[in-house]
């Protein structure tokens, strides 16, 4: 019916498995695929020494690399359900309120399935 959403849609996805690719590429540097949830990683401790310092620099990379990973996974999920509202063809609308999402938006963050109010109201 409408060719020209059709080709948009598809660049939208190409964009969205791009992402995804990258992100995963980014955690499996320093966090490894949970066995126990699928979906989730898990922050890999680092041995670098086992002096005091050491250990404070050990911990301190850990705690950096568990919140990116958090973030990344949460941006993983966000993309997941992104790439799963092009396959239902609801891509563009809020998950939650069902109103259509400002194109700017999803410009901007293309993995973004929910309106900036809602999004504001999560917060
Ligand atoms: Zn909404």
């Amino acid at each position: 019916m409408n060719k020209e959403k059709n080709k948009n849609l598809k660049k939208i996805k190409n964009k969205l498995i791009a992402h995804k690719k990258a992100i995963i590429s980014q955690l499996q540097k320093f966090a490894k695929k949970s066995k126990k949830v699928k979906g989730d990683y898990e922050t890999k401790f680092q041995q670098i020494g086992s002096h005091q310092d050491e250990n404070a620099i050990e911990v301190s990379n850990y705690e950096d690399n568990l919140s990116v990973e958090h973030e990344l996974e949460k941006e993983l999920q966000n993309i997941e359900g992104a790439l799963k509202k092009t396959s239902e063809n609801t891509y563009g609308i809020c998950s939650k309120c069902g109103k259509k999402i400002n194109p700017k938006r999803l410009e901007a963050m293309p993995e973004a399935v929910l309106c900036i109010e809602c999004s504001a109201k999560k917060r």
